[in-house]
Formats: C-alpha cells, sequence, structure tokens
C-alpha cells in the first residue's frame, strides 16, 4: 500500500522528493521539503483525498520558510517545579465553543470537571472569530461527521438558546441565480442538503425568492431561481460560548484562565493527567478542544494522527447606519462568483448581518504557516469589499476589520474519538467550519463517548441547565428602563454611547463567575466597543471601573491577552499618559 502511495505521489509532485509511512489505522506521516506553503498543503489534501487514506499527519518543511513553532518547554518546567496541584475526573483543553459546550454537557454529572485555557479569557480563538452562523448542513460533503454534526447541532441550538437566553434568529438563507446555466448548481446544492437531512430545504421560483427577500425588488435582478434554507440561523458568537462558559461553571465546572497545558501525561496506554505551566492536574479524563494547537496536543498524548493546516479568515463588518438590505442571508449567484470562489475547501463567506443588524462581509479563506496569524492585510479588506453588492455600503462604513484562524486539517473532516493509542484521552480536533453550528451535537457525542468507557455516571442533583437571563438596558422599553434606574442608579449611567452600555451591566459582567478581566472581555460580555467609534469614547472609562473593581492600578489593565497594557505610567498627579515614550513596552 505504502509504495502504490509513494507511486501516486511522484506522479502527481513529480518535482518533491517526499517520504510517507503508513500505519494500521491508515494515517499517513509525509516527510520532505516543499517549494511553498500552499503547496505543502496541496500534498496534504491530496493524500487525504486517497481513499487507503484517513488522515495525514505533516512532516514536511517549506524551503526557505521558517514555520513558526510553540515551545512548550519552558511552561512545561515551571509546571513541573509546582507538582500537583489538582486532581479532578475531566480535564478540558481549550475554551472555545467546543471546549465549554462539552464542559456544559458533562455538568450535568457528578463529576469534578477542570477547564484549561491558555487565555486570559474564554473565547479568544476561533469561536471569537467567526460570523455565527448556524447553518443547515448543506455545504458540508454528505457521509462525513461533519455533515452529521452540523445538521444535528443545529436542530439542537433552539435547545441551547432558550436554556442559556443568547438571541438567535433563524433567518434564512437564500441563494438566487441570475443565469439559468447555474440552475443544476442550485439543484446540486438542493440534493446535498436532501441527503444531508437538512430540515425543509427548497428550490424557489423568481417569485417565492421575492416573497422571502422583498428587499431583491430594489435590485432589478432577472432571477432564474434558486435555493432556501430556513433553518439558517444567526447567533453572536461570543454570547453563546460566555453562555455555556457561564453555566458550565454555574454547574460547578472550574475555569482555569492563563492556563497552558504543556504536556498530556500517559503511563502505559492511559492518560494520567495534563502537565500546565501552573502545576500537575491529574485525571482520569483528557479532552482535547485545544482548536489550531489541537495536533500538538494530541501528539503530546502520544497519538499524532492529523496535522492542523491554519486556514485564516477575514471579516469585515460596518457600520449599522447602513442597514441590511435583507432579513437574512442572501446570495446572488453569477457565473463570476462560483469562478473567483478561492479555496476549494472551504465554501469562504458572503454578505451577511449580525443579530444587531450590522452588515458582515467574508470570510476569505487563506492558508497560513502560522497559527495566530491574525493580520488583516489590504488584499483581505479589498477581498472583503468586493463581496459587498449593497449599494449604501462602502468602505468607509467598515468600522472593524478582523480574522480568524480555522483549525482545519487535512481530510477536512472533525476528529472526535477516544484515542485508540492513550485510553481516556479524547480528541476533538480539527473543528473547523462548521464548528459553532455543530457545538450542540459535538457536545452530545463526547457525553457518549464518555459514559461508553466510563459506565454509569451519577448525575448531579444540583444540575442546573438554565442560565438566568442578562440585563439588556438597551432592548428595554423607557418603562423598564425608568424602573432598572429608580432601583439601581447605576444602570442610568451610560459608559459606551454607540451601543448604548451602562456602567450596571459593566458591572454585572466584571462580577459573574467567569471574570473578565481585560477591556476586550468586557467588550465581549457586554458590547461595550462594539460600535462605530470603537471605544474611542468609552475604553478609558471601562478600564477605570475595571481597575476599581479588581482593586488594580489601571497601568495593570490589559486590552486583551498577553502584555498589552493601554496605560504606561503616572506621568503627573491623577494623570496616566496613554503615549509611550521611547523604550517603554508594549501599547
Ligand atoms: C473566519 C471564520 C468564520 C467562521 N464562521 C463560522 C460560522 O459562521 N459558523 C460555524 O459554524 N463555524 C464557523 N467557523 C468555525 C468556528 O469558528 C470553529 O469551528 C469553532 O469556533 C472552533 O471552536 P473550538 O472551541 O474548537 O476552537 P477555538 O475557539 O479556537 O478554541 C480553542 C481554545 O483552545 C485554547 N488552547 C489552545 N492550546 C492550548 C493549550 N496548550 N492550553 C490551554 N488552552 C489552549 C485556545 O486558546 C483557544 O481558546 C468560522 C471560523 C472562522 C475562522
Amino acid at each position: 500500500m505504502k509504495e502504490e502511495l509513494q507511486k501516486k505521489l511522484r506522479e502527481a509532485f513529480p518535482q518533491l522528493t517526499l517520504d510517507l509511512e503508513i500505519n494500521e489505522r491508515r494515517i499517513v506521516t509525509v516527510r520532505g521539503e516543499c517549494g511553498s506553503w500552499d503547496e505543502l498543503v496541496d500534498v496534504g489534501h491530496f493524500l487525504a483525498k486517497q481513499k487507503e487514506v484517513k488522515n495525514v499527519v505533516s512532516r514536511m518543511t517549506v524551503r526557505g520558510l521558517a514555520i513558526p513553532e510553540k515551545d512548550y518547554a519552558p511552561l512545561a518546567e515551571k509546571g513541573r517545579k509546582k507538582g500537583v496541584i489538582r486532581k479532578a475526573d475531566v480535564v478540558i483543553v481549550g475554551a472555545g465553543v467546543t471546549g465549554c459546550g462539552i464542559a456544559r454537557e458533562l455538568a450535568k454529572y457528578d463529576l469534578d470537571i477542570v477547564v484549561c485555557e491558555m487565555s486570559d479569557d474564554v473565547c479568544t480563538g476561533a469561536s471569537k472569530a467567526n460570523n455565527g452562523n448556524i447553518h443547515p448542513g448543506m455545504a458540508v460533503k454528505p457521509g462525513t461527521l461533519k455533515a452529521r454534526l452540523n445538521v444535528e447541532g443545529n436542530r439542537l441550538f433552539q435547545k441551547w438558546a432558550d436554556e442559556l437566553h443568547f438571541a438567535l434568529d433563524w433567518c434564512g438563507c437564500l441563494g438566487v441565480v441570475t443565469d439559468e446555466k447555474l440552475m443544476p448548481a442550485v439543484e446540486a446544492v438542493y440534493q446535498v442538503a436532501l441527503m444531508n437531512g437538512v430540515y425543509k430545504p427548497e428550490i424557489v421560483s423568481p417569485e417565492r425568492a421575492l416573497e422571502l427577500e422583498p428587499g431583491l425588488a430594489k435590485r432589478n435582478l432577472d432571477i432564474k431561481g434558486g435555493a432556501y434554507f430556513p433553518s439558517f440561523g444567526q447567533v453572536e458568537t461570543y454570547e453563546v460560548v460566555l453562555a455555556l462558559a457561564e453555566n458550565a461553571a454555574q454547574n460547578r465546572t472550574t475555569f482555569l484562565l492563563n492556563t497552558t497545558v504543556a504536556d498530556v501525561l500517559h503511563e502505559n496506554g492511559t492518560v494520567r493527567g495534563v502537565l500546565t505551566d501552573r502545576g500537575i492536574i491529574e485525571a482520569r479524563y483528557v479532552i482535547n478542544c485545544a482548536g489550531v494547537y489541537a495536533d500538538e496536543i494530541s501528539a503530546m498524548a502520544g497519538d499524532a494522527c492529523y496535522t492542523i493546516h491554519p486556514r485564516k479568515g477575514t471579516l469585515a463588518v460596518l457600520d449599522k447606519h447602513c442597514r441590511p438590505e435583507f432579513n437574512g442571508v442572501v446570495m446572488i449567484i453569477d457565473g463570476n462568483q462560483i469562478q473567483n470562489k478561492k479555496n476549494a475547501e472551504s465554501k469562504g463567506g458572503g454578505m451577511g448581518r449580525t443579530n444587531e443588524w450590522q452588515m458582515l462581509l467574508g470570510p476569505s479563506a487563506t492558508e497560513v504557516p502560522d497559527k495566530e496569524d491574525n493580520t488583516t492585510t489590504p488584499e483581505d479588506l479589498a477581498y472583503t469589499m468586493a463581496i459587498n453588492t449593497n449599494p449604501n455600503a462602502g468602505v468607509a462604513d467598515i468600522i472593524r476589520i478582523f480574522c480568524g484562524v480555522r483549525p482545519s486539517d487535512f481530510s477536512e473532516d472533525f476528529v472526535i474519538e477516544m484515542s485508540p493509542v492513550t485510553h481516556g484521552f479524547i480528541n476533538v480536533g480539527a473543528i473547523q467550519s462548521p464548528g459553532l453550528a455543530s457545538a450542540p451535537a459535538i457536545a452530545k457525542m463526547v457525553e457518549e463517548i464518555l459514559l461508553k468507557d466510563a459506565g454509569s455516571v451519577p448525575l448531579r442533583a444540583s444540575y442546573d441547565p438554565v442560565l438566568p437571563p442578562k440585563t439588556n438596558f438597551r432592548h428595554m422599553s423607557h418603562e423598564e428602563q425608568d424602573a432598572l434606574i429608580r432601583k439601581d442608579p447605576r444602570y442610568g449611567r451610560i459608559i459606551c454611547r454607540c451601543e448604548q452600555i451602562t456602567e450596571g451591566e459593566i458591572l454585572d459582567a466584571i462580577h459573574s463567575r467567569i471574570v473578565p478581566t481585560s477591556v476586550d472581555a468586557i467588550k465581549r460580555r457586554t458590547r461595550a466597543g462594539m460600535g462605530r467609534c470603537q471605544g474611542g469614547f468609552c475604553q478609558p472609562k471601562v478600564l477605570e471601573i475595571l481597575a476599581r473593581e479588581l482593586g488594580k492600578d489601571p497601568t495593570e489593565i490589559c486590552l486583551k491577552d498577553g502584555d498589552s497594557r493601554i496605560l504606561l505610567k503616572e506621568n503627573r498627579r491623577g494623570t496616566l499618559n496613554p503615549q509611550p515614550e521611547k523604550g517603554d513596552g508594549p501599547v
């Protein structure tokens, strides 16, 4: 089998000298030098597409390119010195939507669960920087795990929203074509939807398209037909993750933030726990939800069975004043869009909107060697603007451009299994799009894997799946606002003018179970700083409130993770200087 595969590889890439090994689990490990990063990714995809291959581990290098690597050794050394700091039943690595979803699902059992997150907050990886689409499941390959979990996850999302009180808008997704020749492509998507068991997909006539989205009439298009998916939903992704984490914590899950897992401890084929930079946590189960680093965590457990090749996606958010033209997501497809599709492995994105009615353009899909490449480039900006067809919106209306990195593997499917190599280690890796939409089903699948292994686990008597709703001042009637302010005048102090966020709401966030310590963490919980001025007015006030409530000096408050201090030092009594001076650290 190896020789045959090697031959196919030589024929496909005659310019390269590559070596491969294949094991009994049909995992291929490939070594050698490629000419570019894109070529390396092509090799990985080529191998993963062969029927005899389950997944691909890349040990390839790229001529003239230093592929960034995380150095766990100093963190491991620091943690080893501290020894055992905690014993638990389950350790979850990573507090994105996958890790928090699983933590919340398992919290209904009488288990001691610890979530380790290397960042200063939950929801800082791909889960923070995505479109918030609850995809119906028509864009995923039938027969894949992704397809099954996407459709199941979509069905389960309403229950999450009901119990956790986050906004979920089933706004629907309509694709229309203006060229008769594209109708077979529409039919093909419809057939995929039927195969995957998507909820009530519909082939639509031009009249039905206009009935569903009256805004199309203004465009004067010669619509030939299209397809409609009513089970397309929209959430604010950070609202979901924070609610999951809060509810898990409410049910006794421990969140250890600023805690990096630097090694997975295992002995005689059984997991024993994790070594973090803060010490050892012993556990019977370790669940790997580490996003772009999941392949590295899996290798630490002695189970190198996939490689993550990061795929960056850039998104632009527009000012609320250029109101989206459509109720849901509308894709107007002509021949050009199909030809211009940048990445065959990702559906990429188009023109959508957030639940706050801000237009959202993107994402792009670019293969990058750096797992932490969060840079945005002029090309990314051009890409997002090229998607825009709303005549009321232009480049000056962009209030934020940001990117996230998808944790894709070469099989382009999710990897969810109890490790056949290290018992007790559960991989939940390669959770790229539609990882958000699939999250409730992923959590259920991991619950099943764990219960199958552990046998019966008693339920937690005090378990409460309901998270009390948050105060949302801007969505209240004047009467409700008035009553609230009379009860607590801090709800009458507007801190973020653009989004109408009050001091009371910021205080609620600070005194919640997962304590926010940075300005961005407050933004994710309250929307303060998400409006037109992007924190220009409210950032100093938020900083002041954070410092006051956390008992810290204002110079200690960071914008986000890492050393991202906003103020450097006091230059006059009572006045802090936000301008860096020569030799000062980063701002
Ligand atoms: C631009 C873009 C748009 C997308 N749009 C959609 C969409 O509309 N709908 C959809 O369904 N999906 C979408 N996705 C995919 C979705 O965002 C991901 O599938 C999902 O967020 C993955 O969640 P996660 O929890 O697995 O990973 P992450 O959110 O990345 O979380 C992993 C966490 O692990 C932590 N971690 C890593 N290593 C360690 C360590 N050693 N120790 C401790 N902690 C560690 C990280 O800090 C991180 O917080 C999109 C993705 C991108 C990038």
